[in-house]
């Protein structure tokens, strides 16, 4: 996975650039939370669930069905979150996704369940430039620690600024046109 801390900053900065008027503080909250949301299957680690079981790290919560059923959460908590049942549920529905595809770019581990419960197979990218994080969080104070940081920085953290910029920017912008 990448780090706890860049799996939210994607929808973080697209509920920023869309703005407070689609995208309420609650709204906000509740995206970055279903964004980390899928590895809450960590603590399977400290139960003794097998890696590579569908119960595991990276098993049925990175699954497009987890996905639904999250957007379906997300839509039934739509009146809380100050926002239409389809926009909060596609918004829940696309943190999840995020999250699945985010560990699908990294270098390491076992790959996504990503079509379970119809299979329990594996699927990375082609292209994995996102160097896996240690699941050990004390490890990530290390060269290797830096090194996962250093990918996160540039594919997550920068993308995500600039799409924050450029909105403001286009913002600004639509302001001052007469
Ligand atoms: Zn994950």
């Amino acid at each position: 996975m990448p780090t706890i801390f860049s799996h939210p900053v994607p929808m973080l900065a697209l509920g920023v650039a869309l703005g407070r008027r689609r995208v309420s503080p609650r709204l906000l909250l509740a995206i970055a939370f279903f964004a980390v949301a899928p590895d809450l299957d960590g603590i399977g680690f400290y139960l003794g669930v097998p890696y590579a079981s569908w119960l595991g790290h990276r098993g049925f919560s990175h699954s497009i069905v987890f996905a639904l059923l999250c957007g379906l959460f997300g839509a039934g908590l739509a009146p809380w979150l100050r926002a239409s049942r389809l926009w909060a549920g596609g918004l829940a529905f696309l943190a999840v996704a995020s999250h699945i595809a985010l560990d699908a770019l990294t270098s390491g581990g076992l790959g996504v369940a990503v079509l379970w419960p119809f299979s329990e197979a594996r699927y990375f990218f082609p292209w994995r430039p996102i160097q896996v994080s240690p699941m050990n969080p004390a490890r990530l104070f290390s060269e290797r620690g830096l090194a996962v940081f250093y990918s996160e920085c540039i594919l997550i953290w920068l993308p995500s600024l600039a799409l924050v910029l450029v909105s403001r920017a286009l913002r600004f912008w639509g302001r001052r046109k007469p």
